[in-house]
């Protein structure tokens, strides 16, 4: 997996590649999908959500550029596998998940597989999570609908967010770079992820799109 779609198709950074190499996504997929666990696409995890397709992990983890012992804050915990992929990289990470069954699935799957520094919790991500704030890096592994203003204010100075921003059906991956006077936006590819749904998300069923 890592050679053939994530070294190939351009990531570079070393430590992703090697924590990705080590972080084993068939635990993190249903039992019946363990046989393409390592192929290149999203997998269902349950009520309609997906875990993500690993080379938009890849891209989406280097372009946090998260160091050793970095604090990160990610939305939408899933299955848990991105949680693991940041653990794996020395990083502390607290990571909110909204649906109460999948949270409590990724809980136990984490603490099995025996990983530390993982704060986990079921709600609201994109309200943030104000008393470990701030936050080196914010990973929005779901959809939002405009820059989320109120959590990069949960970003230290020169602390990134990395998030597919724009419609319900497709997204820009965009990389934000905070600083104390503006805020330096990167596009890095067109995607398409599941929606976030909460206060700085979609509210449902307003916000259908046509
Ligand atoms: N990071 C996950 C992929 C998550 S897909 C993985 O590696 O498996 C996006 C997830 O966001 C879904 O599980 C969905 O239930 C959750 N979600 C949707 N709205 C949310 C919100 N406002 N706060 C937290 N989680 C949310």
């Amino acid at each position: 997996m890592v050679e053939r779609n994530l070294r190939r198709r351009g990531i570079r950074d070393e430590r992703v590649l090697e924590a990705m190499a080590r972080v084993p996504r068939h635990v993190f997929v249903r039992p019946e999908h363990r046989a393409v666990a390592y192929a290149d696409m999203p997998l269902p995890t349950r009520d309609g959500q997906t875990i993500s397709q690993p080379y938009i992990v890849a891209l989406m983890t280097e372009a946090l550029r998260v160091k050793e012992g970095a604090r990160i804050f990610e939305i939408g915990t899933g299955s848990g596998y991105q949680t693991a992929v940041l653990a794996a990289l020395g990083a502390s990470v607290w990571s909110v998940e909204a649906s109460a069954d999948l949270h409590r699935e990724a809980a136990a799957r984490l603490q099995e597989m025996g990983y530390a520094g993982i704060h986990l919790a079921c709600g609201d991500g994109t309200l943030g999570w104000p008393e470990a704030a701030p936050f080196d890096g914010i990973l929005a592994t779901g959809s939002l609908p405009a820059r989320p203003q109120d959590l990069l204010r949960q970003i230290r100075p020169g602390g990134v967010f990395v998030g597919p921003i724009g419609g319900l059906r497709e997204q820009r991956l965009v990389r934000i770079e905070v600083d104390p006077t503006n805020a330096v936006e990167e596009t890095l590819c067109a995607c398409s992820f599941v929606p976030l749904v909460g206060r700085d998300g979609w509210h449902q069923p307003a916000d259908q799109e046509g």
